[in-house]
């Protein structure tokens, strides 16, 4: 039987990305707001209308300045305005190669509200979503039925995440279809989700579960796609210890321990 080896410690969580977005985002409505205002001073003729798309693009800039407990009191619309951004401007981010870039920053805009968030008001009820990529592709552990089938050997990222959650009684799931990821996160009914995948699917599931926080940590993708994939343990460690209450507290449970098989 190995000796435990030590599990890396949360730190703090780093910045987050996100200025691009909320630039965009507050600027474009704001900037359109300001000349609707201007054309109707200027014109008489169709000035109601022009006040009436004023108003609208205020609106819409409005649930952009919301944060704090309100964020989650009215996340889904805030969630359903900020996705429809996302990704109506994907297109146009594609065209000038900043594709990647501009679903990350929408990631860390997402990923800065939640944080202030839950800043005084830990979340209670926390789901963590993991997908399958991340299992070393010639590892025949079936962790996909069961977590502690992986013999912890320490070639990817399963088995930190497998000692961790068993520490501090963390609720988590890892899938192979993004659908089944839904439908956990739904069945569950948590306060807040940590989720890790690549920034493709983060955008899918910040679009789809507008119901439900979650802290978003993007996959990085070293063999390409879906194969071997890689993310900061560290990273969801201090997302847990700075979103999360405690459950229980370190040292209470044995980590497993088995020979590596991979
Ligand atoms: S046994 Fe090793 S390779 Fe397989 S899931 Fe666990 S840590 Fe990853």
């Amino acid at each position: 039987m190995k000796q435990p080896r030590a599990l890396p410690a949360p730190g703090p969580l780093p910045d987050e990305a996100g200025a691009v977005f909320q630039a965009v985002r507050r600027g474009l409505p704001l900037g359109f707001a300001a000349l609707a205002f201007v054309a109707a001073a200027m014109h008489s003729a169709g000035r109601g209308w022009w006040l009436l798309a004023g108003t609208g693009a205020l609106a819409s800039a409005w649930s952009s300045f919301i944060g704090g407990e309100a964020f989650l009191r009215k996340h889904h619309a805030v969630m359903q305005q900020d996705a429809l951004w996302a990704n109506a401007l994907r297109p146009l981010a594609r065209l000038l190669g900043r594709e990647e870039a501009w679903i990350l920053s929408f990631c860390g805009a997402n990923n800065r509200r939640v944080r202030a968030a839950f800043a005084n008001r830990r979340a209670r009820r926390t789901l963590i979503l993991l997908p399958h990529c991340i299992q070393l592709s010639r590892c025949k552990a079936e962790i996909l039925d069961d977590l502690g089938a992986c013999y912890d050997c320490g070639l990817c990222p399963v088995g930190d995440y497998m000692n961790a959650a068993l520490l501090n009684r963390w609720e988590g799931r890892i899938t192979n279809r993004s659908h089944k990821a839904y439908r956990e996160a739904r069945e569950y009914r948590p306060d807040l989700v940590v989720a890790v995948s690549c920034p493709d699917r983060l955008l899918k599931g910040l679009t789809k579960l507008t119901d439900i926080p979650i802290y978003v940590i993007p996959l990085s993708l070293p063999h390409a796609m879906c194969v071997d994939t890689d993310f900061s343990v560290p990273h969801l460690f201090a997302a847990m210890e700075a979103l999360v209450e405690p459950r229980r507290p370190l040292g209470d449970v044995q980590t497993l321990r088995h020979e590596g098989i991979a």
